[in-house]
């Protein structure tokens, strides 16, 4: 068996019990990391996620809890550190959509999706940041989008909260690298989770057809991602956005 990147390493990962979120907490587990995960509504998810992980050989714990909501990320980091004894990454990545032409966009549709994909990100990153800090050691990946860096027609809060996202990435990466911390973001373009299914089947050929691979990426192939931007394989890489797009934006 070859060696495991994460051994004895202790991740929080938001928004696992489906999608994208639970691939990268199994990968993470397959090398050797204890993982620790939030969700808000999937009990049944989280509970076999629960057994995957332990099926992987990993420890796993899961939080039910919003993550618009700081006291309960600070409750839940509190509880990860006092279960695992140590605590070495965080991976954002709980989002929503709430799409519409932004003459029929309440209020409500605006906010809900700033609040979860990027006031959520701030409340994670805030909960975490005085422990890496004290020990000097630490990575974070935010999980953003292409639609942040190029804009999505249609997606004007999500847009809004992925390009906050990769500002609030770069700015704290040069706040903390001082301390040996790593935080970078991770751009993925269509991936087949339960936020793309929902699309018309005619909408998804449409993109399909400007996506140089001609398909959806998978959640594993983002989650690979994440892993390597996590470990000491990335040492020197920080504030960067990477994108897992199938070729889909190549400008800078
Ligand atoms: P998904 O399949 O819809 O899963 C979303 C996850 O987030 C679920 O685990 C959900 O928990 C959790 N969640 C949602 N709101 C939450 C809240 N307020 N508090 C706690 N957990 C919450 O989504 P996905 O496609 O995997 O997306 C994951 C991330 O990748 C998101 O940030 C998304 O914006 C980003 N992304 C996705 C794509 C794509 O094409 N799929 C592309 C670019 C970026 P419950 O199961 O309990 O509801």
């Amino acid at each position: 068996m070859s060696e495991q990147i994460f051994n004895n390493k202790v991740a929080i990962v938001t928004g696992a019990s489906r999608g994208i979120g639970r691939a990268i907490a199994l990968e993470l587990a397959k090398e050797g990391a204890k993982v620790a995960f939030t969700y808000q509504k999937s009990d049944e998810q989280a509970k076999s996620l629960l057994k995957e992980l332990e099926d992987a050989g990993s420890v796993g714990l899961s939080f039910k809890g919003d993550v618009r909501d700081l006291g309960l990320a600070k409750e839940f980091v509190e509880q990860v550190k006092s279960f695992f004894g140590s605590l070495d990454f965080l991976v954002n990545n709980a989002g929503i959509t709430r799409d519409k032409a932004l003459m029929n966009m309440e209020k409500e549709d605006w906010q809900d999706v700033i609040d979860t994909n990027l006031t959520g990100y701030f409340n994670l990153a805030r909960s975490c940041i005085v422990t890496f800090l004290k020990q000097k050691s630490g990575s974070i990946v935010n999980i953003s989008s292409v639609s942040g860096i190029s804009g999505i027609a249609r997606q004007v809060n999500y847009s809004a909260a992925k390009a906050g996202i990769i500002g609030l990435t770069k700015a704290l990466a040069k706040e903390v690298a001082p301390y040996n911390i790593r935080i970078n973001c991770v751009a993925p373009g269509f991936i087949d989770t339960d936020m793309t299914t929902g699309m018309k089947e005619e909408l998804k050929e449409v993109f399909k057809k400007t996506i140089p691979f001609g398909r959806f990426g998978s959640p594993e192939e983002v989650a690979k991602v994440v892993s390597f931007l996590l470990s000491e394989n990335a040492n020197y890489i920080t504030g960067q956005v990477i994108k897992v797009d199938g070729g889909l934006h190549t400008s800078y």
